[in-house]
């Protein structure tokens, strides 16, 4: 009895758990948007817009054809049957970039080419097709044999926007139809976010360089290049900070570094368990820093812990490379996309599917796991996209998703309706 009391319970062994959205919440409500700074419209793609946009003119700004004709009135053609055509003068021709030169009156037509300028008295483009063209002497004629029920085939000033519309909004993301609109617009330079700067710091003794070759008991440290996939595909900019021994001392000299550096937020993986070397777990207890929390209700990825090292973001993410993606997702992505202003619903996206397959393992905790969605009869199915294990370092290539498995004592059945979290995948920027 008296040696019980003597035993000292390992503060890791204590942590509590908080709820992956009250993780979020923990780190959202601190987050704040970076600087905006100013680059070009092509260099644009895949940034965030640190302004919303509106356009100063209408759009189209001028009555534009929507297809090759004769610019008329509406009127001229009312009557026109094949028996009685309606019979028109044509008084000059207006390819596209130019202005007509003059007004159509009755009884007249322009020749008009698709994207052109529709002159001032016609309020309607019989298409080419419906039309025969004929001369006599030096005069031009249009001959239309009926009425175009589906006209006018003109689009109205301002059809699409009025002048003064916001056409985007602060944080969005800047991809081929925004930047189609921003160059509609005459924005030659474009007002982004400031890519988030992070760092990344790899822990354990057993990691090699991607170039060194394999030993006993050593793997290569997949993260970092995982990680920097991830960042850059969340909008950020990545920098590799090695990896450094499963050491207290080193890993706070580099976070010391780090933290001095110009990086927003310092990324590091493994060390955050349980085990006999995971120094940063001891760092996120040793009240060095400010934590905001040090464990996770979910699967893989418990130990993550997130907090404040000197006056940098530090995201402990665990080192088992299934986890580490997970972790990164969960916490660290919502964070860059916060910086950049990003929508709330992006920073937390959902959309829910069917299992696959049923889906045995019990679980206290909701399990997130890298899934693949198939469309079958318009719904969505999701099955794990690998092994299912925290350990896989190959179950993330074919993943789309992370499909949310609740916490269960009996499994999950297939068909059963789960919630997953769509990826990015790295192929939008
Ligand atoms: P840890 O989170 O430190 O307990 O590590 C859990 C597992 O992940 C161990 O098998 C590690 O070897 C592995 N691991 C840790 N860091 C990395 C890394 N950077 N790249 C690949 N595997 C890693
Ligand atoms: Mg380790």
């Amino acid at each position: 009895m008296a040696e019980r009391e003597n035993e000292r319970i390992d503060p890791k062994f204590q942590r509590r758990a908080v709820a992956v959205g009250e993780a979020q919440d923990a780190i959202l409500k601190r987050i704040r948007p970076l600087e905006a700074e100013e680059v070009d419209l092509l260099q644009a793609f895949g940034r965030r817009l640190a302004d919303e946009v509106r356009t100063e003119e209408p759009i189209p700004h001028f009555r534009r054809a929507g297809m090759d004709g004769y610019a008329v009135r509406a009127a001229d053609i009312a009557a026109a049957g094949s028996s009685a055509p309606a019979r028109l003068e044509v008084i000059e021709r207006i390819p596209c970039g130019f202005a007509p030169s003059r007004p159509v009156a009755e009884g007249q037509a322009a020749r008009i080419m698709t994207g052109a300028m529709v002159p001032d008295g016609a309020d309607t483009v019989v298409m080419l097709e419906a039309a025969e063209e004929w001369t006599e002497g030096e005069r031009t004629f249009v001959r239309v044999r009926k009425a175009d029920a589906r006209g006018p085939h003109i689009a109205a000033i301002g059809e699409e926007a009025s002048a003064g519309a916001a056409l985007l909004r602060r944080g969005e993301a800047v991809g081929p139809g925004q930047s189609a609109v921003l160059a509609a617009l005459g924005r030659s330079r474009v007002n982004v976010f400031r890519k988030p700067r992070v760092a990344v710091l790899s822990t354990g003794t057993e990691l090699l360089r991607v170039d060194e070759p394999l030993r006993a008991g050593k793997v290569r440290n997949s993260n970092a290049a995982m990680l920097a996939a991830q960042i850059r595909s969340a909008g950020g900019e990545p920098s590799l900070a090695g990896a450094v021994p499963d050491d207290r001392r080193q890993a706070v000299r580099l976070l010391d570094e780090l933290a001095a550096s110009d990086a927003d937020l310092i990324v590091t993986t493994g060390g955050v368990s349980v085990g006999d070397y995971d120094i940063m777990a001891d760092l996120f207890l040793s009240g060095e820093g400010t934590t905001l929390f040090n464990k996770v209700a979910m699967r893989p990825g418990s130990p993550t812990s997130v907090g404040i090292w000197r006056d940098k973001w530090l995201f402990g993410l665990s080192g088992n490379p299934s986890a580490c993606f997970v972790g990164f997702e969960l916490f660290v992505r919502p964070a860059l996309l916060a910086m950049q202003a990003a929508a709330p619903e992006e920073l937390r996206p959902a959309v829910s599917g069917y299992l696959a397959e049923d889906y045995a393992k019990v679980n206290a905790y909701p399990r997130y796991i890298p899934g693949q969605r198939e469309i079958r009869d318009g719904q969505v199915w999701v099955r794990p996209a690998g092994t299912d294990r925290s350990s896989s370092v190959l179950s993330m290539t074919g993943a789309d998703c992370l499909m949310i498995v609740p916490p269960t004592k009996t499994g999950v059945r297939r068909g059963e309706l789960v919630q997953a979290i769509p990826l990015a995948n790295g192929l939008f920027f």
